[in-house]
C-alpha cells in the first residue's frame, strides 16, 4: 500500500431498508473481486471498467433473489467487447466475461473510460432461475429484457429496473484504475450502490434521494477513501436511519469443476473425440465464466471414446 493512502474495505455487500420501508437499498464494495476477474481474463482497461460495473450490478440485484436462485446478466450489444455476461447467485458469488477482452478505446471527452462505446446498441437481458432441478422441481424462468439505453451499465440497469419491473431506482457503479507499471495496470477500487423506491413513498422521500444522490462525490471516491458498504448507504441516504437486513462477503467464484469438463467432453460426437486424440493427444476445456483451462489427457479421452463410442 502507498503511503498516506487508506486501507480499502474488503469486498463486502449491504442490504437494507429505510425512512419506515419506502427505500429498500444496498451497497457493495467489490474491488478484489473485480480485480480477480480482470487478471483471469486479461481484460483491457476500458473492458475492465465494463465488466467489474457488470459484476457489481449483478451481485446488486441479487439481492432481489429468493435463496435458491440465480440471476444471469447478459449485455447482447454490438459495440467492439461483443458482449457481457454475468451470473450471480444469492449467496453472493458472481462470476463473468465479456466477448471480447482485450479491446480498447481511447478515454472520452470528459477522459473517462468509453464503456458505452465498447458496448454500443443492443440488448440487455435478465433472467432469473429457480435452483430447484437438483430437487426435481422445476420452475419457469423469469426473464425481462431491455434496450441498451446509454452502454454505461449503471443507467442501463436503472432503466431495466424502471421499467421493465417497475421499480424507480438509482444505480451508481464504478471501477478505478491505476497504472502499475509501465504496461500494466490495477483496479484500485470497485463497487457500487442501488436505491430502490417501494410503492407508497412520499414524495418528500423521492426528492430528498434525488438531491442526495446528485451531490454525492463518486462511488469510487468513497471506496478510495476507505469507505465499507454501510458508510457508503449512509451517505447515499443523506443519513437517515437504515435497518439492516444482511450483510455478508462477496466473492468471484465459478462453479465449473473437472468433473465438469469431462461431462461436457462425453457430450461431443465420437468421431470429432477421435481426431482430438490423433491431432491432439487429448482435450483441453476451458471456462468462459473465470478462464479456468482443463485438460484431459490421452488416457481419460481414450476411455470416454471407448465408452461413448459403444
Ligand atoms: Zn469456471
Amino acid at each position: 500500500m502507498e503511503a498516506g493512502t487508506l486501507k480499502i474495505s474488503e469486498d463486502k455487500l449491504i442490504h437494507a431498508t429505510a425512512c419506515h420501508d419506502e427505500i429498500r437499498c444496498v451497497a457493495a464494495v467489490t474491488t478484489s473481486l473485480v480485480g480477480e476477474a480482470t487478471q483471469r481474463h486479461q481484460t483491457s482497461p476500458t473492458v475492465s471498467a465494463a465488466l467489474g460495473r457488470s459484476l457489481t450490478a449483478g451481485l446488486l440485484l441479487s439481492t432481489m433473489l429468493k435463496d435458491v436462485e440465480r440471476l444471469t446478466l447478459i449485455f447482447q450489444c454490438h459495440g467492439p467487447l461483443g458482449g457481457i455476461t454475468v451470473d450471480a447467485d444469492a449467496q453472493g458469488n458472481v462470476r463473468g466475461y465479456v466477448k471480447n477482452p482485450s479491446v480498447d478505446l481511447p478515454l472520452n471527452d470528459q477522459k473517462k473510460f468509453d464503456v458505452s462505446g465498447l458496448v454500443g446498441e443492443g440488448m440487455l437481458y435478465v433472467i432469473r432461475e429457480g435452483g430447484y432441478y437438483e430437487m426435481g422441481v422445476y420452475q419457469d424462468a423469469y426473464r425481462g429484457s431491455v434496450p441498451i439505453v446509454s452502454g454505461e451499465i449503471a443507467e442501463d440497469i436503472a432503466y431495466y429496473l424502471s421499467t421493465s419491473e417497475q421499480i424507480p431506482s438509482a444505480v451508481s457503479l464504478g471501477v478505478y484504475i491505476m497504472p502499475d507499471g509501465d504496461a500494466s495496470y490495477r483496479v484500485a477500487g470497485a463497487g457500487g450502490f442501488m436505491v430502490q423506491i417501494l410503492p407508497g413513498a412520499s414524495d418528500g422521500v423521492v426528492t430528498m434521494l434525488e438531491e442526495t444522490i446528485r451531490d454525492l462525490p463518486s462511488v469510487t471516491t468513497m471506496i478510495r477513501e476507505g469507505q465499507e458498504p454501510r458508510e457508503i448507504l449512509r451517505s447515499a441516504l443523506g443519513g437517515h436511519d437504515f435497518t439492516i437486513l444482511e450483510e455478508k462477503p462477496v466473492q468471484f467464484r465459478c462453479s465449473c469443476s473437472y468433473e465438469r469438463a469431462v461431462h461436457i467432453i462425453s457430450a461431443i460426437d465420437v468421431g470429432e473425440l477421435k481426431t482430438m486424440l490423433l491431432e491432439d493427444g487429448g482435450a483441453e476445456m476451458v471456462c468462459h465464466y473465470c478462464s479456468s483451462a482443463y485438460r484431459i489427457d490421452r488416457d481419460t479421452l481414450a476411455a470416454i471414446i471407448e465408452r461413448e463410442g459403444e
